[in-house]
């Protein structure tokens, strides 16, 4: 039995089956996440697909990546299949861990010493949304003594067990060195990219905050913690100019200027409105590649659903665009930094001053101080994900004991933010499987994209029916066929690197 099933195993059926496979996975998470069902159920779907997810399969991956010519197509195809059969590997053996995880978050309940009753799901709009510190230090406190008690040690163990999951692979000497070879992403070399931005946006951070921590919130630096950060970012005096009732129409209508259907003749769909039990935390779900596209945003009000939204679509567009005819390995799998850097370049569009006062009711008068707090809020994600990078290195480099990560944790986050971090989020600030990667490569992509994008279509490119055209076909068409880096080579002629964002920091504070 086994050797017939070895024998019928081939990357075709891979392909094939995989993709179905992909498909229920993610139409499962998108329901649970979107709160129209309050579990997800995926034990059954790993359990249906056992064959194409063992030990035979990722057999057969990493002989096709071993046998391939360096540099060849085959190897970067083989590439991708195996980091999706290594990461399945882990994401089988921990589905019902995985389970009990989103039936918690689905469910908790955060209790206020004031006697208040918060969803855990909404916590941080609640949070976000208080006006008065000490009321928003209450929530944090009770915020943090229930996943203290209940989601971190669930996500304590799924590190753990993603680690020897994925060490006992024996793909390379250990977690760090087997995500550089299934990336090809150098994490010494990024790492350092980050200790250098933060050195070098250092002095501009500390002149900054004060300044904002008095005019938004009226306190000292020295007394910020990171609820007072999420109230700060909520930056609510802008939000008379960012009407939710004008936020999908304003964005759909600028897609339509730069020559794309923004709902790519229905096969997205966007699911915007507020509903109990949806995450707070906004989604894209692609359950096919490119018919099925789902667009999940819970509202939070303000200028920050509308960064989400911009963000969000730009996933939406790029799986919606993908040419259907593309392998499955390049639709479903690949560098997210791909994905992320569109979905930046169209956030992003909430830092150009054109766009602001084309699509928003900002006008000419509040431009500047909006533009300000923009940068400012940059700068802190910026630095807060470099930071995240050098502690999550550590967090999987085994070098650092599992008791001792919290404070580590505390001490790496504090010092580039500012803002006072909780031990208790040592585990569950952390974007699994070094996301905070994509995300950093992507800051750097959609900066020289959208540069390019200037230099082929003008500053107001998001306006120019030629853009979209182009757009579609040489950067969504081609799904996450290339790496990051190879993409800025081949669109933009440069490096990635972190200089274009500090200058750009560094005007909108100027
Ligand atoms: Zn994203």
């Amino acid at each position: 039995m086994s050797a017939s099933r070895t024998s019928s195993l081939s990357l075709e059926r891979l392909r094939r089956d995989g993709e179905a496979f992909m498909q229920e996975i993610s139409r499962e998470y998108y329901l649970a996440h979107s709160g129209q069902k309050a579990n997800a159920e995926l034990q059954p779907i790993y359990a249906k697909h056992a064959a194409i997810l063992g030990d035979d399969a990722l057999a057969l991956t990493l002989e096709a990546f071993r046998g391939a010519a360096e540099g060849s197509e085959e190897q970067r195809a083989a590439r991708l299949l195996l980091d999706w059969q290594a990461e399945s590997q882990s994401g089988r053996q921990l589905a019902a861990l995985d389970e009990r995880q989103i039936a918690w978050e689905g469910s908790a309940v955060v209790n206020v010493e004031d006697g208040r009753q918060i969803q855990f799901e909404t916590v941080s709009i609640e949070i976000g949304n208080s006006t008065d510190a000490d009321d928003r230090h209450r929530i944090e406190r009770a915020r943090a003594k229930l996943v203290e008690e209940g989601l971190a040690p669930l996500r304590r163990e799924h590190f753990q067990r993603e680690r020897d999951i994925t060490e006992q692979l024996g793909l390379a000497a250990n977690y760090n060195a087997t995500f550089e070879l299934l990336s090809g992403v150098s994490l010494a070399g990024l790492k350092a990219e980050c200790e250098q931005f933060l050195k070098d946006t250092e002095a501009l951070w500390n002149e900054t905050l004060p300044v904002f921590a008095k005019s938004v919130l009226g306190m000292r630096a020295a007394d910020l913690t990171r609820a007072d950060a999420l109230a700060l970012f909520r930056a609510r005096e802008f939000d008379a100019y960012f009407p939710p009732t004008e936020m999908e129409s304003s964005i759909r209508r600028q897609v339509r200027d730069m020559g794309v259907d923004p709902l790519a003749a229905g096969r997205i769909t966007l699911d915007t409105g507020d509903r109990e039990g949806k995450r707070s935390r906004a989604f894209c779900s692609p359950v096919r590649v490119p018919d099925e596209v789902y667009l999940v945003l819970r509202p939070h009000g303000g200028q920050t659903d509308w960064h989400t939204f911009l963000h969000e679509l730009g996933h939406a567009l790029h799986f919606a665009y993908m040419r259907p005819d593309l392998a499955f390995e390049y639709r479903w799998l690949g560098d997210n930094s791909i994905t992320e850097g569109y979905a930046m370049l169209f956030d992003h569009l909430m830092k150009d001053a054109g766009w602001l006062k084309r699509y928003t009711q900002l006008g000419a008068k509040h431009l500047q101080p909006f533009l300000r707090s923009a940068g400012f809020e940059e700068l802190h994600f910026l630095r807060r994900y470099a930071a995240k990078l050098i502690y999550e290195i550590e967090l999987y480099g085994g070098e650092v004991r599992w008791d001792s990560l919290p404070d580590l944790y505390v001490d790496v986050l504090t010092k580039a933010t500012s803002f006072r971090y909780d031990r208790a989020d040592a585990f569950i600030d952390v974007d699994p499987r070094y996301y905070a990667v994509r995300y950093l490569r992507a800051w750097q992509l959609q900066a020289l994209i959208n540069e390019t994008l200037v230099e082929r279509y003008d500053v107001d490119w998001w306006r120019n029916p030629r853009t979209g055209p182009w757009v579609c076909s040489a950067l969504f068409g081609e799904g996450q066929r290339e790496l990051a880096h190879e993409q800025a080579q081949r669109v933009a002629g440069k490096p990635l690197s972190f200089a274009p964002l500090v200058r750009a920091v560094e005007r909108m504070l100027g």
